[in-house]
């Protein structure tokens, strides 16, 4: 057995490179056919990821294309991440419509790194196109193996991207460096390329120094003399995932991580910023200030759908402060415009699509985008905001959507777009804590009234009372002001309830409470103090003005006229709290002149004296 030697040849990419289109509109495979005939030599067209799958299975496809239109995210997503994800030595281009992009967040993970939102432009798909076959040229590597298989001869690009010095790897086995996973499919390949006159196509992953995987599409052609005696095995090795190689990548690549690496830190201070949020308007603003200080941002709009569900522009800031004005007015504009469409963005954000519109021509009309093209604005990323459903409810309302607008246009890679999506996550979180609170306050609000309230008549009891008369008390004793106390208890109430019932009894109860409520200044408290007695707690109030008090209440009282009951009337026990003097005594001698009241009559008013002992006055 002679020496043979493995080259990689730099193909004629061309010519040789073959396509496979995924697709059911004719329509579309047929643009598609036309813009990329230049580019791709062979071209297939199949409707059905299973047919994608076996052709996958037979030929060396180089670029799968994937027309995201022709499927249902639901329905669709794995069968087409498990094309991608099969990863047969080729490269994955998606169509992606500009108001679907979920699509790449679903598909990202499987391995999808390229796509072109469509509607896309000629320019726009020949430029992905040229892009994706240069950077998989950056990867080929060239290596000279002997009849043993060791490494005679190498390029530059192999040693890079696997990590190693020349001298660490002239003369080692090439199958040291496959992943054990690989070796015997690289090996078969090698035998049957330099056994006969074939072509073999194999993907297999290569050790790289560091530990870290590549994977690469090994492609092999064996040539023969005229007498059929083999002259060597030509192969290729591609890079699969160039995205792993990070000595290769590019400066527009680390740009796209340094990005990233703000974005992160930026999102990591909106976390935890929006446990404190109060209201939307807070959040807008500070999402809005935090993210457009995010390198690549040039402005931020964050829409709010009003009560009439109507999305409204909740907030928005420029990068630049000077344009601060110029902004809002043009952010106002192009919602103004994008209203009332069936199709496009807006429709999409409100249904709570994730949206990339890559060009200002896919969005809005031509006057906004002049502006938004003068201010530097290349692409809008529009991430829903959508209610987290916290019973369970499948379907998700949309509460608002988070507008980025950013300096170019590219292709955002999975990490990004993941953290763009997250962003209305955040969002929708905040909006979250700021209901939670407001119904936290509400629940407190309701629970605190309910503790302070008594049921039936919805005047305080005795608790809430006791509270307030105590602050009152210290607060009047301290500075010196009058605080009167009224005992006000119903005559002959037990009559009420024999000779109409119990109901009628409570329904006079509430109706009096409501009167004298009613004659009753705001700074007063009336508190049902047991039964059918009530109090009334007057600060700021001396004797006489108490006395007028008691007695407006109780004039009103018997002026009320209750449907199917007598006329009722109260007894009134007024007792000005002395200097000094304690809140239960002064009680004691406002009941003790209530009860004074009843003995004299009822229906009357009766002033306790000052400074009397409460049975000074009973005994009166
Ligand atoms: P007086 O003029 O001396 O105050 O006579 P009175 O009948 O009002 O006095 P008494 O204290 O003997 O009776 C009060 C009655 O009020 C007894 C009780 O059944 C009734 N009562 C207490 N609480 C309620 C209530 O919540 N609803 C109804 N319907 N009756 C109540
Ligand atoms: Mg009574
Ligand atoms: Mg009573």
């Amino acid at each position: 057995m002679g020496e043979y030697t493995v080259t990689i040849r730099k193909k004629d990419q061309k010519n040789t490179r073959e396509l496979l289109f995924v697709g059911t509109d004719p329509e579309r495979s047929r643009q598609f056919e036309t813009e990329c005939k230049t580019q791709i030599g062979r071209r297939h067209f199949v409707t059905t990821t299973d047919d994608a799958a076996n052709l996958l299975r037979q030929k060396p496809i180089d670029l799968l294309v994937l027309d995201l239109e022709s499927f249902t995210r639901s329905a669709h997503v794995r069968a087409l991440g498990e094309l991608i994800g099969s990863r047969i030595g080729m490269e994955t281009l998606a169509l992606c419509p500009v108001s679907a992009a979920a699509w790449l967040l679903d598909l990202m993970p499987y391995g999808l790194k390229h796509y072109c939102l469509s509607p896309y432009l000629s320019a726009e798909l020949m430029r992905r196109l040229e892009d994706m076959a240069r950077k998989a040229d950056a990867f080929d590597m060239t290596q000279r193996l002997d009849d043993r298989g060791d490494i005679v001869d190498l390029n530059t690009a192999w040693l890079d991207t696997m990590g190693y010095t020349i001298d660490e790897v002239i003369g080692t086995p090439f199958e040291g460096y496959l992943h054990p996973g690989s070796r015997q499919a690289v090996q078969q390949a090698l035998v049957t390329t330099s056994s006969k006159p074939s072509t073999d196509t194999v993907v297999c992953q290569l050790c790289r120094k560091d530990g870290s995987i590549l994977d690469v599409a090994l492609n092999g052609v064996a040539t023969y003399n005229t007498h059929g005696e083999h002259l060597q095995t030509r192969c290729e090795l591609r890079s699969v995932n160039y995205f792993l190689s990070y000595k290769t990548k590019s400066e527009s690549q680390l740009q796209v991580e340094r990005e990233l690496k703000v974005l992160l830190l930026v999102r990591s201070k909106l976390q935890q910023a929006l446990m404190g949020i109060k209201d939307v308007n807070e959040l807008s603003f500070l999402m809005c200030h935090e993210l457009r200080t995010c390198p690549g941002i040039v402005g931020v709009a964050f829409l709010h759908k009003d009560a009439q569900d109507v999305m409204q522009l909740d907030a928005c800031m420029s990068r630049d402060d000077e344009e601060r004005a110029n902004f809002l007015q043009g952010c106002e504009d192009m919602l103004q415009s994008m209203r009332g469409k069936t199709l496009g963005v807006l429709p999409a954000l409100i249904q709570g699509e994730f949206v990339i519109a890559d060009s200002l021509a896919k969005i809005g009309g031509q006057k906004e985008n002049r502006f938004f093209h003068a201010m530097g604005v290349r692409t809008i990323v529009g991430t829903p905001i959508l209610a987290e459903s916290i019973m369970f409810d499948e379907t998700a309302q949309t509460l608002g959507a988070l507008c980025l607008m950013l300096d170019r246009r590219r292709n955002f890679p999975r990490e990004w777009l993941e953290v763009m999506a997250e962003l209305g996550a955040l969002a929708s979180f905040g909006l979250n804590i700021i209901e939670w609170n407001y119904e936290k306050a509400d629940l407190m609000r309701q629970l605190r009234d309910m503790a302070m309230t008594d049921t039936l008549t919805g005047a305080a009891n005795r608790r809430s009372a006791n509270e307030f008369m105590s602050k009152e008390y210290d607060r009047t004793q301290r500075d010196g002001l009058p605080f009167t106390l009224i005992m006000m208890d119903v005559d002959k109430f037990k009559n009420i309830n024999d000779r109409y019932g119990h109901e009628m009894g409570d329904q006079v109860l509430k109706e009096m409470t409501r009167v004298a409520k009613d004659m009753m200044r705001p700074s007063d408290l009336l508190v049902r103090w047991g039964g059918e007695e009530f109090l009334v707690v007057a600060p700021n109030t001396d004797a006489a003005q108490g006395f007028a008090l008691a007695e407006i209440i109780r004039l009103a009282i018997e002026k009320t006229r209750i449907e199917g009951c007598n006329p009722v009337t109260v007894s009134m026990g007024v007792g000005l709290i002395g200097v000094g003097e304690s809140l239960e005594s002064a009680l004691g001698r406002a009941d003790a002149a209530l009860y004074q009241a009843k003995e004299t009559g009822r229906n009357r008013s009766i002033i306790a004296e000052v400074g009397s002992a409460p049975g000074a006055v009973a005994a009166h």
